[in-house]
């Protein structure tokens, strides 16, 4: 059985996944004289840079997701179909999903990438990851549960399992949690729990490397730490996370910390694509493309963003796996589109680095950008602006701009709801 898509004259390109390549593919190639089928298994764009805010209650989820079919209201050639892609048959130019099957004439995997737990199964099915709208929700929620719970804990040791946190990797977002964990920690909890011991929740952030923010400067790195350490942040450098078995979390230099939740951030993998050649696969699960985005070994197939591994010679190692790439290889593969129905030749493509940011809290981030570099409050409102910016839909960056306000202003979120599918009442601990 075929998905039902209307026949047409037009060539049909098959873009799987509408994240920041996928969507941004798609948009550029609106009106164009293809067939375009965006397939995803979601029926919206996840904005994932703001995740962090969902899970830390500052933000609703509904700001940071967009509704694929109102991006594409009123556009003729664009086909949105609900589902996942299970494999890809090269040979017959066929998908199959739980739908049916869908031909392609082209086919762009823009699937990106999902939570590394580098092998260790307790860890991956202990840990808390954040790598989707409904993982920041469930993170929300098992923070909020937890201390309700431990409000009605007498045994010290018990209560203090419930109240600390254990996160790790200390890129970006292991950052980002940390330092919106110990804003809450410091401003919002203690008029919340007033009979809970606030100040003694520990915050643990667990980064093997020698240092955070591995992809930014020493400056950045050196003053993210200095500002979570400000804020009462456990900064553990040159350790890793072994084991976690939901009640402790045991680090490489054979210490434990008891906590009852630990937040993973450290590393993607690939999301995976079975019936793709051998040759296709590279370092980190990603798919080995050329520099016009041809996945290795196969023939009208492409691959962009977080799943595609380009080497270029300042990126040896690949593209980082960051938003800026993944449109960067969307926006030049739509024009090499655009360039093949008019007969001519595709451009290889060229990263350019806009540099990065981090955000620990208020009035504090760290931004490279290329040139120069500033931490501070001119780095965090140059973060603010910028994220933004590249919020998909008027409503949502407005929405997202009253709470910020908001929570400027107040010290405070609004948005401290415990919402979960139907679980039963919340259960005593065990004490
Ligand atoms: C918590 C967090 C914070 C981040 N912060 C930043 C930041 O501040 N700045 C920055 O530049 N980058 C940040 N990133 C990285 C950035 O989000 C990614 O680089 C970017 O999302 C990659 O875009 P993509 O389109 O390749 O993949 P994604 O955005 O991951 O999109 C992949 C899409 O494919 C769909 N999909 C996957 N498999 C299938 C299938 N088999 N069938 C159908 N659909 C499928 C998924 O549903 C998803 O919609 C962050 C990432 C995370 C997780």
């Amino acid at each position: 059985m075929k998905i039902n898509i209307p026949e047409s004259d037009q060539e049909r390109i098959v873009i799987v996944g509408g994240g920041f390549a996928g969507l941004t593919l798609a948009r550029e190639l609106k009106k164009q004289d293809y067939q375009v089928v965006l397939i995803d298994k979601n029926n919206y764009h996840q904005f994932q840079p703001l995740f962090y805010q969902v899970a830390m209650a500052g933000l609703e989820p509904s700001s940071i997701v967009f509704p694929f079919r109102k991006a594409f209201q009123g556009e003729k050639n664009i086909f949105i179909r609900v589902t996942e892609v299970e494999r890809v048959d090269t040979a017959k130019k066929q998908l199959h999903t739980p739908l049916g099957l869908c031909n392609y004439d082209y086919l762009v995997l823009a699937i990106g990438a999902d939570t590394n737990f580098f092998g260790n199964e307790e860890i991956a099915r202990k840990a808390l990851p954040m790598k989707s709208v409904s993982e920041a929700l469930s993170l929300r929620n098992r923070i909020l549960t937890d201390f309700e719970i431990a409000l009605s804990v007498t045994d010290y040791e018990r209560r203090q399992q419930l109240i600390d946190i254990v996160i790790v990797g200390g890129g970006p977002t292991g950052v980002e949690v940390a330092g919106a964990l110990a804003e809450m920690k410091r401003y919002v909890l203690p008029k919340d729990y007033p009979q809970l011991p606030t100040d003694e929740i520990d915050i643990h952030l667990v980064e093997g490397a020698d240092r955070l923010l591995l992809g930014m400067s020493d400056e950045a790195a050196g003053k993210a730490q200095e500002f979570l350490e400000g804020l009462d942040v456990k900064v553990r450098l040159n350790t890793m996370v072994t084991g976690f078995d939901g009640e402790v979390a045991t680090l490489s230099d054979g210490s434990q910390i008891p906590a009852h939740k630990l937040i993973w951030a450290a590393g993607v993998t690939g999301n995976k694509m079975p019936g793709l050649p051998q040759e296709a696969l590279a370092k980190g699960n990603r798919l080995a493309v050329d520099r016009f985005n041809r996945v290795a070994g196969t023939e009208r197939i492409f691959a962009i963003g977080d799943i595609a591994y380009m080497e270029e010679e300042d990126y040896p190692k690949g593209h980082p796996q960051v938003a800026q790439a993944a449109m960067q290889h969307a926006k030049n593969l739509g024009k090499n589109f655009k360039r093949l129905a008019k007969g001519t030749s595709m451009q290889p493509f060229a990263y350019r680095d806009l540099g990065s940011m981090a955000t620990i809290g208020r009035n504090r981030a760290v931004a490279d950008l290329p040139g120069f570099k500033f931490q501070g409050a001119f780095a965090w409102l140059i973060w603010l602006f910028v994220h933004l910016f590249q919020i998909l839909g008027v409503k949502n960056k407005v929405f997202i701009f009253i709470n910020w306000v908001w929570n400027y202003l107040t010290y405070d979120q609004s948005l401290r709801l415990i919402i979960r599918p139907k679980e039963g009442p919340i259960k005593a601990a065990k004490d």
